[in-house]
């Protein structure tokens, strides 16, 4: 059977990734030694052994760190972390998305102006953390329209902010979940990432032209599983897979178009592996 594989438009490193990668390897070769990032510096596990080979440190937290430079992740992190770390005189490269950065800096207005934060995302994110850290005291995280029907609020001012990585029509859905209460106002900030919006649409649209979809990506990468669940949406089989050796040529058998989609932090060179494993099947 003569098979066809398209690649999804958006398959490479998005602008935030590639540019904490940029910022830890200038770190790296510029910065006092030794170099270390909080956490992996983004979720794919290839790249972070690459950078770590190279030298980057990784570590879950920032207090028994008494030297060197810390670069923080493209999630951003906690307001009072980065207080603590810039009171030890340790080198910071902040290699924070400036898209999350915006999301950052808009709850940390809203709560300055009064306003109840809410967040619609992941809980345990480490994105959403940072987000909640700039309100602390007045701040709910909603993942869904569910989530927002149960919200116990007083009526008053709240304020409406997204993790970057969710879709459009979740965000909108728990908006017209929160409009039914009895707040005095609301106001939203629609601060989805336009990669992702992007990378979605492209994911939705690669799942209707085939009969099975790849998605290629991190397993703790929450923009990856968005893409997953959409390409399941459509009805279409779709499996996450972080590289080629986890293809299992079962799922080809009698399909002859065959998309891929992947997440923010797949660079293309593990894309063009599973392209090449493909033809090789
Ligand atoms: S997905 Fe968007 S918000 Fe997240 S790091 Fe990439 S560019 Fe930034």
């Amino acid at each position: 059977m003569k098979r066809k594989i398209e690649v999804s438009e958006f398959s490479d490193f998005c602008f935030g990734v590639k540019r904490a990668i940029h910022l830890a390897q200038e770190a790296l070769r510029k910065y006092p030694q030794p170099v270390f990032s909080l956490g992996p510096l983004i979720h794919n596990r290839e790249v972070v052994t690459r950078l770590s080979d190279k030298g980057l440190r990784v570590r879950r937290d920032y207090s028994s760190i008494k030297r060197g430079t810390i670069v923080t992740r493209s999630h951003g992190i906690k307001s009072d972390v980065l207080k603590k770390i810039q009171a030890k005189r340790i080198s910071i490269v902040d290699a924070t998305c400036p898209f999350v950065k915006n999301a950052q800096m808009i709850t940390k207005r809203l709560a300055g102006e009064g306003y109840f934060v809410v967040i619609v995302g992941d809980k345990g994110h480490p994105e959403v953390k940072s987000l909640m850290s700039y309100s602390p005291r007045k701040v709910a995280v909603v993942a869904n329209r569910n989530d927002a029907s149960r919200l116990k609020v007083d009526k008053g001012k709240i304020g409406v902010v997204s993790q970057t990585t969710q879709s459009f029509k979740n965000f909108r859905n728990v908006m017209d979940e929160l409009m039914k209460k009895k707040f005095t106002e609301i106001r939203m900030f629609n601060t989805i990432c336009s990669d992702v919006s992007m990378r979605q649409m492209a994911a939705e649209r690669c799942s209707k032209a085939n009969e099975v979809v790849i998605v290629v990506g991190g397993r703790n990468s929450a923009n990856t599983k968005k893409l997953r669940e959409i390409c399941d949406k459509q009805g279409t089989s779709s499996y996450h897979i972080e590289n080629k050796e986890e293809i299992d040529p079962k799922w080809l058998r009698g399909k002859s178009r065959i998309g891929i989609v992947s997440g923010a932090s797949t660079p293309r060179w593990i894309v063009d592996d599973v392209v090449k494993r493909l033809k090789e099947l």
